[in-house]
C-alpha cells in the first residue's frame, strides 16, 4: 500500500464558519477540490461544531483538469489558499490551462 504524504498544504483557508476551519486554517487531514465547472471546495461542512485537529490539510484530489496545476486529477501546486468567490468556497490558486 502507497500512502500519500505529499499532499500540497492548503496554506490559508479563510472560510471561518466551515466544521474545519479556525484560525484561517484548514485543519482537516485532506480536501478534495472541484464540482462543477468551478473550483469549490467539496470538503465544505457548514457547521457549527469545528474540529479541535492542530494538522493542516493537504490537497488530496483535484477535480478541476482545466487547471494549470493538476498533473492527472491531483494538485501539483507547492500549496493553495481558499475562501469565498461570491456565495462559494473556491480554491483560490485555481489557474486556467491557456
Ligand atoms: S479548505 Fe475547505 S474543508 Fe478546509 S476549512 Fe476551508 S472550506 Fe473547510
Ligand atoms: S490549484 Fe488548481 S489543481 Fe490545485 S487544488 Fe486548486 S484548482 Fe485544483
Amino acid at each position: 500500500m502507497i500512502i500519500a504524504t505529499d499532499m500540497p498544504e492548503v496554506a490559508r483557508c479563510a472560510v471561518n464558519q466551515c466544521a474545519f476551519n479556525s484560525d484561517d486554517a484548514c485543519h482537516a487531514r485532506a480536501i478534495t477540490i472541484g464540482e462543477g465547472s468551478d473550483p469549490d471546495c467539496d470538503t465544505f461542512f457548514d457547521n457549527s461544531h469545528h474540529t479541535h485537529s492542530s494538522r493542516t490539510a493537504g490537497v488530496g484530489a483535484c477535480k478541476m483538469t482545466d487547471c494549470s496545476h493538476n498533473e492527472d486529477l491531483e494538485c501539483s501546486a507547492e500549496s493553495i489558499q481558499v475562501g469565498k468567490s461570491g456565495d462559494s468556497v473556491e480554491c483560490l490558486t485555481y489557474n486556467t490551462r491557456h
